[in-house]
């Protein structure tokens, strides 16, 4: 439920709201705006009975938020929520954010060269796993902190911001202390207590859809990012399992229009582990920016053939050049602009 109040509500009325709220054995989360406060009522499970608030002084309206998901809602909140993952890298608005680096860290020349070609190319923030969730445990699972220290290494030669998964609370914190922006991937998307944390952290969140979750059960999700503080989230497609096999997953392109319609958050979509197939990365990356996605995260290899994981759907350097060039021309189509790759001086990577 959220309480709005009137224009020029004094603070003392606020105060009521809040203690009201409180007396009744929910959270008061009062907002302040521009024009006007609101007070967000949260910790309920079903509609709440609102006539005594209603008739406090100050009270302007009070709306009853139908969905279970309630703060990520956009009748909780109508305006878009923009994410600052680094200084002018925002995602939300009309730029369209390119995040492009290899599936995993591999050393440093390859994670620097990777880097350097994904900047040039035109992305604004390179990504690549550190902590790998691999369906064998005799897979490669990433080089953990040294990993997170070559990222940090990359980001200094390029400027490029840097999102990376975590996928456990130790794990988390360190990606915390190292990267712009955590990851949390498919595998974890209903991993309860890692979300509640990773809430508390204060970093930008990337949530990627689970391998067979609803649109609902993502924003639900997301909803416990929220509900432990951060607001900063940005919700990812990555494709579902079907029953087809032909391709590694079904991207659902249709989950962009419907979670802008439903949530005021940033959606982006990852084309590489939608399709899995390198060909057809491509053409459902320039889909996704047609359909209104606020970035692309896609994987990038200077070798793909020599690829630690998912070498199969890592795109050429040539390709991924060529993409972001026709990714400029569809998002200008429909008055977007893509956000621009750092520029490097000779005092180093600046924005
Ligand atoms: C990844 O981004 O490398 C990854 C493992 O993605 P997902 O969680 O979507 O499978
Ligand atoms: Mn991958």
């Amino acid at each position: 439920m959220l309480v709005v109040m009137k224009h020029g509500a004094k603070p003392a009325e606020v105060d009521a709201v809040v203690r009201v709220i409180e007396e009744m054995g929910y959270e008061a989360r009062p907002m302040p705006g521009a024009q006007r406060t609101a007070v967000g009522l949260v910790g309920n499970d079903g509609r709440v009975d609102s006539s005594r608030i209603e008739a406090l002084s100050g009270v302007a309206q009070v709306i009853h938020v139908t969905q279970p998901y309630k703060q990520v809602s956009r009748e909780w909140k109508p305006e878009s929520t923009i994410v600052t993952i680094a200084p002018g890298v925002h995602v939300g608005g009309n730029e369209v954010v390119i995040i492009a680096g290899p599936c995993s860290v591999e050393s440093e020349e390859q994670i620097v060269t990777a880097a350097r070609m994904v900047r040039a190319a035109g992305a604004a923030c390179l990504r690549g796993g550190a902590f790998k969730p691999r369906s064998s445990p005799y897979s490669f699972q990433g080089l953990g902190k040294k990993g997170l220290e070559l990222l940090a290494l990359a980001r200094r030669e390029t400027g490029l911001a840097v999102v990376t998964e975590a996928m456990d609370e130790a794990g988390a914190e360190l990606v915390a202390e190292y990267a712009d922006c955590i990851q949390i991937g498919a595998r974890n998307m209903q991993n309860y207590s890692l979300l509640k944390f990773v809430g508390t952290l204060g970093k930008p969140v990337v949530l990627k859809r689970g391998l067979s979750a609803t649109i609902h059960e993502l924003l639900l999700s997301a909803e416990y990012l929220l509900a432990s503080g951060n607001p900063n989230v940005i919700l990812c497609e990555r494709g579902v399992r079907t029953f087809d096999t032909v391709s590694r997953n079904m991207f659902d392109l249709t989950a962009i229009p419907i979670v802008q319609q439903l949530s005021h958050l940033p959606i982006i979509a990852d084309p590489s582990h939608a399709t899995g197939i390198r060909d057809k990365v491509i053409p459902m990356a320039r889909a996704a920016v047609a359909a209104g996605a606020n970035g692309i995260l896609v994987e990038v290899h200077p070798n793909p053939e020599r690829a630690l994981s998912d070498g199969a759907q890592s795109l050429y350097p040539e390709q991924f050049e060529q993409l972001v060039g026709e990714l400029r021309s569809i998002a200008a189509a429909i008055g977007r602009t893509i956000t621009p790759a750092p520029q490097l001086t000779s005092a180093g990577a600046t924005r």
